[in-house]
């Protein structure tokens, strides 16, 4: 014998009641089967929790090359649903930042040594002792 079709008990967002037919082993539909709302969750999580951990991460990318890397990975992940478009737009803006940093980090590189080349021998000993000097002054 079919069991008669009963109302689901729950009420929707506005405050009515429920107008789907609950499932024959609950007094819900399955919108509002708090046991499935439950297992949805552990679900979601478990999918989140499945991709993205910071093990995964790895240390913060800083060379243009790594940069490049996590934004190659960062479209895939996008592309294929593991990052939403939201994520991926946040990741990409901080690469660009940090690619800016880098550049401008890498061009003063580049000066102080073309000034260190063109220093005598008396001078770089000069420059090395005020670099340790800094170091001594950092360390305190
Ligand atoms: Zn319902």
């Amino acid at each position: 014998m079919k069991a008669k079709a009963r109302p689901c008990k729950a009420k929707t967002k506005d405050g009515k009641p429920c107008k789907v037919q609950a499932q024959s082993n609950s007094d819900f539909c399955t919108s509002h089967d708090p046991e499935r709302q439950k297992e949805m969750s552990a679900k979601r999580k478990s999918v989140w929790n499945s991709y993205l951990k910071p093990k995964d991460v790895g240390p913060p990318p800083t060379t243009a090359k790594e940069l490049i890397l996590v934004l190659g990975e960062t479209i895939n992940h996008v592309r294929t649903n593991k990052l939403d478009a939201n994520r991926g737009k946040c990741v990409a803006e901080l690469c660009r930042v940090a690619y800016k940093l880098v550049g401008s980090y890498e061009e003063d590189v580049k000066k102080y040594t073309s000034k260190l080349e063109k220093m005598s021998d008396e001078e770089l000993l000069d420059q090395i002792a005020l670099l340790k000097k800094e170091v001594k002054m950092a360390d305190a």
